[in-house]
């Protein structure tokens, strides 16, 4: 089973990657956690920081070029009947990339379509997306908190991300408050993991 951590910056995607880790691990299951991008990916400051189409296109193809290579991890991974958990997936790339492309293809469904177009390259999806929802605002502050330094990405574009995601949820879609006490995000989150269990 493939389970994907997604939400915005500061949303506890990877503490919830460890504790479902953790959980899984007591339980006596196998588990691979992961990460996208990749160890092997580089990105510098002011790519992450650009914010033109032109430069989204260009890390939209990289995470995806990113992503072939992953995928054959994860399918090794699988193939030995592990869980593998992925601290970010494709989503994250629709969800960034996505709303800095929107002038070219034409607002969020033109953008989705031609993102999911170019995915096709990619086999595996996630079986279960674990989607951590929080208000922009809110983590900013956290990750300030946190690091010591006044935002990570900027709350106006986080908002954007966050309506990505927002249009994204489907029926493998787990949405999880991620306001709620730590523990309880985990004990939702290793439920419908469980649940999915064959
Ligand atoms: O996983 P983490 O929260 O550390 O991601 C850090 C940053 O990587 C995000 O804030 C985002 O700017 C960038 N990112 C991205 N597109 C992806 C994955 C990550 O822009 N597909």
């Amino acid at each position: 089973m493939f389970v994907s951590i997604e939400g915005i910056d500061g949303s506890g995607k990877s503490t919830l990657s460890r504790n479902l880790k953790r959980k899984l691990l007591e339980l006596g299951r196998s588990v691979f956690l992961t990460h996208e991008p990749t160890d092997g990916f580089f990105i510098t400051e002011s790519e992450q920081k650009n914010r033109t189409a032109e430069n989204a296109i260009e890390l939209f193809f990289r995470f995806t070029t990113d992503r072939m290579h992953h995928q054959k991890i994860i399918n090794g991974e699988l193939d030995r009947e592990r869980i593998v958990i992925s601290d970010r997936y494709i989503h994250s790339s629709y969800a960034y990339q996505g709303p800095l492309m929107e002038m070219v293809f034409g607002g969020m469904d033109g953008t989705l379509e031609w993102m999911m177009s170019v995915s096709r390259i990619i086999k595996r999806m996630p079986d279960l997306i674990i989607f951590l929802d929080l208000e922009p605002g809110r983590t900013t502050s956290r990750i300030a908190a946190r690091k010591g330094r006044s935002g990570f990405e900027d709350p106006d574009y986080l908002k954007l991300v966050r309506t990505y995601y927002q249009k994204m949820i489907g029926s493998n879609w787990l949405v999880i408050d991620s306001t709620l006490p730590v523990e309880k995000v985990t004990a939702a989150a290793l439920e419908a993991v469980l649940a999915r269990l064959p």
